[in-house]
């Protein structure tokens, strides 16, 4: 993959922009009373800089980074997730979560190191399974209560420790719809800074059909012919990658 040269600005939580003819750009400074700044990279390729908690710089428009995704190129936009990513990181560990004592950066790695016991803390990631579940012609997709309204999606869930991703598989749709899948097969995988998760596709199969739902964890699940599927996650998404790759497999 080329690498792609980028400075991210961000204020408080958003990623920041500059209006030019008519099209956004990334902001690119200037910098002075940065608050933050890390690259991630020996070439300076990629580089987060904070520039401020709260007020904006003049000219300025910040936008989270899910619309973000619609201004950027889809490299570009990766790049600005492991942007948010590291900043989040920083964040939240500069205190040492074992001693409580303030931590210090390091810089030959992504790591704060605690001075007093020696822990050192790096990026969080929290894997999670996401899978397209089908039957015969038919695939399986929940509705979460916080979706957009008649939205579907494939099922997912975060992965457990001691857990394999294909027992995470069996387990969260087993959970969610009691069902029981198998010829589980890797499909591809996305990291998804909201905050911290990658998510690892999945295919699965099953014959069987009746569904128990699990309305702890969704509102509804159902079976869906290709031919009549409801709203569907946008283009942001594995989970639409997934669906797709269902469709164009079944010969649509
Ligand atoms: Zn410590």
């Amino acid at each position: 993959m080329p690498t792609v040269p980028r400075r991210f600005f961000v204020c408080g939580r958003k990623l920041l922009f500059r209006a030019k003819a008519g099209d956004l750009h990334l902001y690119d400074g200037p910098d002075a009373g940065a608050l933050y700044r890390r690259g991630w990279d020996d070439l300076g390729v990629g580089e987060v800089v904070l520039l401020a908690d709260e007020a904006l710089p003049a000219n300025c428009l910040a936008l989270s980074l899910r619309q973000a995704h619609a201004h950027l190129p889809e490299p570009v936009w990766m790049q600005a997730g492991r942007a948010f990513q590291i900043l989040g990181w920083w964040r939240e560990h500069r205190f040492c979560g074992r001693c409580g004592e303030k931590t210090e950066e390091r810089h030959e790695e992504l790591a704060m190191l605690c001075p007093a016991c020696g822990l050192r803390s790096y990026p969080r990631l929290a894997p999670a399974v996401i899978m397209a579940v089908t039957n015969g012609g038919e695939i399986l997709l929940g509705r979460a209560r916080h979706f957009p309204d008649g939205m579907y999606s494939t099922l997912a869930g975060f992965v457990e420790p001691g857990e394999t991703l294909e027992d995470a598989v069996r387990r969260e749709v087993f959970e969610e719809t009691g069902i029981t899948v198998e010829n589980i097969r890797y499909f591809g995988s996305q990291p998804w800074p909201f905050p911290h998760s990658l998510m690892i596709g999945f295919a699965a199969e099953t014959l069987e059909r009746a569904i128990r739902l699990n309305y702890q964890e969704l509102e509804d699940a159902r079976w869906f012919p290709m031919d009549a599927l409801p709203p569907l996650p946008d283009k942001i998404s594995i989970a639409r990658r997934l669906i797709d790759a269902f469709l164009a497999g079944s010969g649509r």
